[in-house]
């Protein structure tokens, strides 16, 4: 028997839509296929685990605006995947930034999100030759094992069907694009089977444009980068907290708590290499790059720890690997907006794209409701929208 929906991906974006379509379509038959071994192994996993809370982006308001209604709503929806058994601290950077500590309280207070100057003992934990001014501020960081096992059950409870090591390889259209058929391959057996569905949704992060090509569809302009960060254990006077510094080429320290490690992210070493789809030069072979590359651990250690010297002494233990998917727009101005992308010729085949993982929510104002159901195919708009998020 056909689906209704089939989703491909099983990352945050493709769970999260495939629960909000079993809400909206009472009885309808739904697919996630994902080609890794569990849920949200992918960049849903491998990621710095902050739960944005708008500080991080003076330069894009509206999307600091977004995360100031979706954090909370998140933490009160994922309560038990909220890690907040930490201090979070914003330090702003003497050099190259791009705030200023004045200009950052002043943002601060106009998105509304609380922050303090950070005591003492925590200032004294930065050299003042590198930083102009240290604030504490309310911001939380996710457990994506634990998001992982709330999406499960929820998905299962829904009486959504997963299948887990399927590759999807190929999408056609038949029946004037009112039908969709996709071939998955097992990944165990190396067999392929066909499967088809009214609506396609392409949750695939990275991978949106291999789908699309897969299938004669268009194309969409994405820039990506083969990003590592390391995952550290750090000296005692740093434990339990989180820094990050602004606004410019500079580092995070997050908590990872699926492993009780730290992440150590740089802005200028965490992506290795960037490449970018471009429709206008054609659609190529899809790169994958070759992780794990050489570390850049080194490297973001030897500069944060001009700005955090404790640093020198923490110890590494391996790196996450992950190639890090946005639209090129967001290069401009920091934002993370969300790609909605209806197929021009068949509109129930649809690609989306998040930023960051609290965008989930803005997936309830684009996904289609059962009224969509009954437009003939051919007759509904395409709709490329871009949501701020
Ligand atoms: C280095 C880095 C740091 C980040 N830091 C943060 C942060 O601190 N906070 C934040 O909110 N966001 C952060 N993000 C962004 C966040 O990780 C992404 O917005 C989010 O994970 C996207 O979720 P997704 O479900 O679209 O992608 P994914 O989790 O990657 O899911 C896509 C899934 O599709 C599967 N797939 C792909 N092709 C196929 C196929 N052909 N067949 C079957 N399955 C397929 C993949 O295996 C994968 O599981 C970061 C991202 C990176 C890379």
């Amino acid at each position: 028997m056909d689906h209704t929906h089939i989703v491909i991906g099983g990352g945050t974006y493709g769970c999260f839509t495939a629960l909000i379509l079993a809400e909206r379509f009472p009885g309808a038959r739904i697919l996630v296929v994902e080609e890794e071994a569990d849920l949200m192994r992918r960049a849903s996993y491998n990621n710095q685990a902050r739960v944005h809370n708008g500080y991080h982006y003076p330069r894009s308001v509206l999307t600091a605006l977004r995360s100031r209604v979706n954090a909370p709503r998140f933490a009160a929806e994922f309560g038990d995947a909220i890690y907040a058994d930490f201090a979070q601290y914003y330090a702003i950077s003497r050099h190259r930034s791009n705030v200023t500590a004045g200009q950052f309280e002043q943002f601060c207070r106009r998105i509304g999100a609380e922050l303090k100057p950070a005591p003492l003992a925590v200032r004294r934990l930065f050299d003042e030759d590198f930083v102009e001014a240290v604030f504490w501020v309310r911001e939380y960081a996710f457990d994506a094992v634990k998001l992982r096992a709330r999406l499960r059950e929820r998905l299962d409870a829904s009486g959504i069907e997963v299948l887990t090591r399927y590759s999807a390889v190929k999408l056609a259209v038949e029946e004037a694009g009112r039908r969709f058929r996709v071939e998955l391959r097992n990944l165990e057996s190396g067999e392929t089977e066909q499967r088809r569905a009214a609506w396609v949704y392409n949750c695939t992060y990275s991978r949106l444009n291999e789908i699309l090509a897969s299938g004669g569809f268009e194309t969409v302009r994405l820039k990506h980068e083969a990003t590592e960060m390391a995952l550290i254990e750090v000296p005692p006077e740093l434990r339990g907290i989180g820094i990050t510094v602004m606004c410019g080429p500079f580092f995070s320290l997050m908590p990872f708590p699926p492993e009780g490690l730290v992440a150590l992210s740089h802005v200028s070493y965490t992506p290795h290499y960037e490449w970018r789809d471009d429709p206008a030069g054609g659609w190529s072979v899809p790169h994958r790059p070759a992780f794990p590359l050489q570390s850049w651990f080194d490297r973001m250690r030897r500069d944060a720890a001009r700005y955090v010297p404790a640093l020198r002494e923490c110890r590494y233990v391996r790196s996450l690997w992950e190639v890090k998917t946005v639209l090129p727009e967001s290069g401009a101005n920091d934002s993370r907006p969300i790609l909605f992308k209806r197929d021009s010729s068949a509109p129930n085949l649809i690609s989306l794209l998040g930023g960051k993982i609290d965008n989930i929510f803005d997936l309830a104002d684009v996904l289609p409701g059962p009224e969509d159901d009954q437009l003939p195919a051919r007759a509904a708009p395409a709709v490329a929208a871009l949501r701020e998020g």
